[in-house]
């Protein structure tokens, strides 16, 4: 039995990754604002403190594994709330937890977006990435909400291939997911969104396997990507969205 953290778990792809590591026999310490073993808000730095020591109470002889999933979508109104979840919930809790997992070899998994590549501000991502996030904050609330959205997570994934040498020096593997349009909560709340609610659906329309992606399609790659199977791969980005990066970035490598 392997002991995992997953933020996020209470809902849609967490809760199918959760799910599936359950089922696998394994123990999984959720963190979430609701549903949860700990219930933490990740956009305050005392949640995610809460959250950090939670989690080492529970956890001292250390995690196979750390999987980041909380994070909301563009269509949120509150700008700021989504960079202090989507990026800063989330290095945050690498970076308390990264000892726990090095006490163990384990795996990181930071799930991230096909939205990554897309536009947004230079300005907005250097804030980010240069832990400024008040600044940050206040940058994204003059921003379109797609725009932080691809941001935070271009962000996390940037962030992640920074952390490849220290981390496999720690014996960590570092990846980040990369879902495509996939039917959760947070999709079916975009879909009602008067402003983004017809273009979601024309977006889900389009992906080349002609369907959108489930949860479950979600946790079989983090399933993988967690597993041993996976052991020489670290500074990877998957994309799980049917083909959909490949029709916007053809040219990409
Ligand atoms: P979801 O809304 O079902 O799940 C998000 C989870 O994050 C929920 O359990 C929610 O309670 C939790 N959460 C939100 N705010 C929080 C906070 N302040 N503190 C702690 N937990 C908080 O959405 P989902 O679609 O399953 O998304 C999961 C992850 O996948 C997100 O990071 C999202 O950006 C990413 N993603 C989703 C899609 C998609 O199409 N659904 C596509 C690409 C990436």
């Amino acid at each position: 039995m392997k002991t995992y953290a997953l933020t996020g778990g209470a809902t849609g792809i967490g809760a199918a990754i959760k799910a599936r590591l359950l089922k696998a026999g394994h123990r999984v310490i959720s963190v979430d604002i609701k549903d949860a073993d700990i219930i933490a808000d990740l956009s305050t730095p005392d949640g995610r403190e809460l959250a950090i020591n939670s989690t080492r109470e529970i956890a001292d002889s250390g995690l196979d594994g750390l999987i980041t999933c909380a994070g909301l979508a563009s269509h949120v109104p509150n700008r700021a709330l989504i960079t202090q979840v989507n990026y800063f919930g989330c290095i945050a809790l690498v970076n308390g937890l990264k000892d726990l997992v090095s006490k163990k070899q384990g795996k990181i998994l930071l799930i991230a977006s096909n939205s990554a590549p897309g536009g947004t501000a230079e300005d907005f991502l250097n804030l980010l990435l240069d832990n400024k996030e008040d600044e940050a904050a206040h940058r994204a609330s003059e921003l379109e909400g797609q725009q932080v959205y691809a941001g935070t997570k271009r962000a996390v994934v940037r962030w992640m291939r920074r952390q490849v040498p220290e981390l496999a020096r720690m014996g960590i593997n570092i990846n980040a997911l990369a879902p495509g349009f996939t039917d959760t909560p947070m999709t079916q709340a975009v879909a009602q969104d008067p402003t983004y609610g017809e273009a979601i659906r024309q977006f889900a329309a389009s992906i080349p396997l002609g369907r959108a992606g489930q949860p479950d399609d979600m946790a079989d790659a983090a399933e993988f990507l967690l597993s041993d199977k996976a052991n020489f791969i670290t500074g990877s980005t998957l994309f799980i969205d049917g083909g959909h990066d490949a029709v916007f970035r053809p040219d990409a490598i």
